[in-house]
């Protein structure tokens, strides 16, 4: 190995090959058979479950922990992915901690939850690992429905009309399926190709043809999409980044962290991704601490997330600001960024502290300077490439009941969408709930 994580500049291999690939194995490893059972054991099958209640999809929990604790896991399996397909990625990603782990009865009374999670994953990847597909295609109604963005609320709303008897065409602008579950979510939550290993598998329903590479409003227009099918469902997520709005913006160690993630996701030997010395996070969401704590996975030396405001404003929840701070994060909260400076081959990126009271959040007028290598922006994504014509809500598509947007015949879910949290499982129940109304109109004629 011939850099460290002292060497200067921009560079790969900063840790020996060996320790990268374990970095960047499950954050959380999986229960076996055994641990499995004991974990069920701690459930109290709570009558009216307020986990059940918290699940965005609302997964019978309590039905399926039971059936692990009587040795079902194949049935537990079936219980969640009738609520959520997707519930294999759902089980590695949730933020369960602010989910059903937080209201769950033994979380309240002891301190710590069933493990929801873990066990979701347990039954999914038992199912999974024999092959089977638990669902059939309904017989076939001669519907075409077209489906924009191959992320969790549009494989969600496909995998749906499939089950209704409905032919599907998903349509992705990108080079694989599985939207942010494929490019965004962090490398340790979604080890072994996951993602790719679960679209096929919800493939297997039939009825769904994939269209990779074919952007709406450039492969494909709106207009067309009506003229061809019988609904549409408009499932694509976020694709812009904010701005920072500050000078230096357009430095070339500086952009968007959601790149720097797909890249890294991409990549099949994380140890040939070059990563600075001294690497600086802007923002306090989900993609500010999965940027910063891979980069030190990845051996920098030196990361730190900058938030503006206090850190009880973070959207990273609790949880994964620890998981930063263990992993060697420094988190800087009450700071906004100024401008970034050109220092030699390095930058320099300027703060101006902050305090946040019932007036706002204003400057305190005091500055001060990170040493920077690499500035990740990850102050939120936008909209971007939404067909004209449709009413927008907060810089997202306008919605009402289960995803109707204000053009008739056009349905719209998941980070696209107003209202709901940007989450894989409300994407997925959104995009489920949606092809039901789909299906209801279309059976209904209208
Ligand atoms: C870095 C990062 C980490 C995250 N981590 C978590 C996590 O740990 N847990 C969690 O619950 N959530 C997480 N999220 C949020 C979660 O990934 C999203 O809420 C979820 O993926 C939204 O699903 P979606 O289907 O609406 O959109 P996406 O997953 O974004 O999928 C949209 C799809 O549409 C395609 N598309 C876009 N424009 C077009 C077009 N014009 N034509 C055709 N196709 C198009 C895109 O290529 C993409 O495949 C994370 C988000 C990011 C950015
Ligand atoms: S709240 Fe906890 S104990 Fe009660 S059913 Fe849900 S997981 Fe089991």
């Amino acid at each position: 190995m011939s850099n460290s994580q002292l060497t200067p500049g921009v560079v790969p291999g900063r840790l020996p090959a060996e320790a990268i690939a374990k970095n960047f194995g499950d954050h959380e490893p999986p229960l076996d058979a055994h641990e499995a059972r004991v974990a069920a054991d701690r459930c109290y099958f709570c009558h009216d479950a307020p986990c059940m209640t918290a699940c965005p999809t609302s997964i019978d929990i309590p039905l399926f922990i039971r059936q692990i604790a009587t040795g079902t896991p194949e049935a537990a399996a079936r219980t969640i992915l009738s609520q959520n397909i997707l519930g294999g990625m759902c089980a590695r990603v949730c933020p369960t901690e602010t989910l059903c782990e937080e209201v769950c009865v033994r979380e309240v009374a002891e301190g710590k939850p069933v493990e929801i999670g873990r066990l979701q994953r347990f039954a999914t990847d038992t199912l999974m690992a024999k092959g089977v597909h638990p669902f059939a295609r309904g017989a076939a109604t001669g519907r075409k429905i077209a489906v924009v963005g191959a992320g969790p609320a549009g494989l969600a709303a496909a995998h749906r009309l499939a089950m209704k008897g409905h032919y599907v065409v998903v349509y992705d602008a990108r080079p694989k399926a599985g939207g942010l579950n494929e490019y965004g979510i962090a490398q340790y939550k979604s080890t072994n190709d996951f993602a790719q290993a679960e679209v096929e598998w919800l493939l297997q329903i039939g009825g769904i043809t994939v269209k990779t590479g074919v952007a709406l409003g450039k492969g494909v227009t709106l207009a067309e999409l009506q003229k061809d099918y019988d609904a549409v469902f408009l499932g694509m997520g976020l694709a812009g980044v904010n701005a920072l709005r500050a000078p230096g913006e357009d430095l070339a160690g500086v952009r968007p962290a959601v790149d720097f993630i797909a890249v890294l996701r991409q990549a099949k030997d994380k140890s040939v991704l070059p990563i600075g010395r001294d690497v600086v996070v802007i923002g306090g969401g989900m993609t500010a601490v999965d940027a910063a704590v891979q980069s030190k996975l990845l051996g920098a030396q030196n990361v730190t997330i900058v938030y503006r405001r206090g850190q009880e404003k973070m959207s990273a929840s609790g949880y994964e600001q620890e998981h930063a701070t263990s992993a060697g994060v420094r988190i800087i909260t009450n700071a906004s960024p100024v401008a970034v400076h050109q220092a030699g081959a390095a930058m320099e990126v300027e703060f101006a502290y902050t305090v946040d009271g019932p007036e706002g959040m204003k400057p305190t007028g005091e500055t001060f300077r990170l040493r920077a290598d690499q500035v990740f922006k990850a102050i939120g994504q936008t909209l971007s490439g939404a067909p004209e014509g449709l009413a927008l809500s907060g810089g997202k598509i306008a919605v009402t009941g289960a995803g109707r947007t204000s053009v008739p015949g056009v349905w719209a879910g998941g980070d696209c969408a107003a209202g709901g949290e940007d989450l894989t499982v409300t994407a997925v129940a959104e995009g489920r709930d949606a092809a039901e109304d789909i299906h209801a109109a279309l059976m209904a004629g209208q």
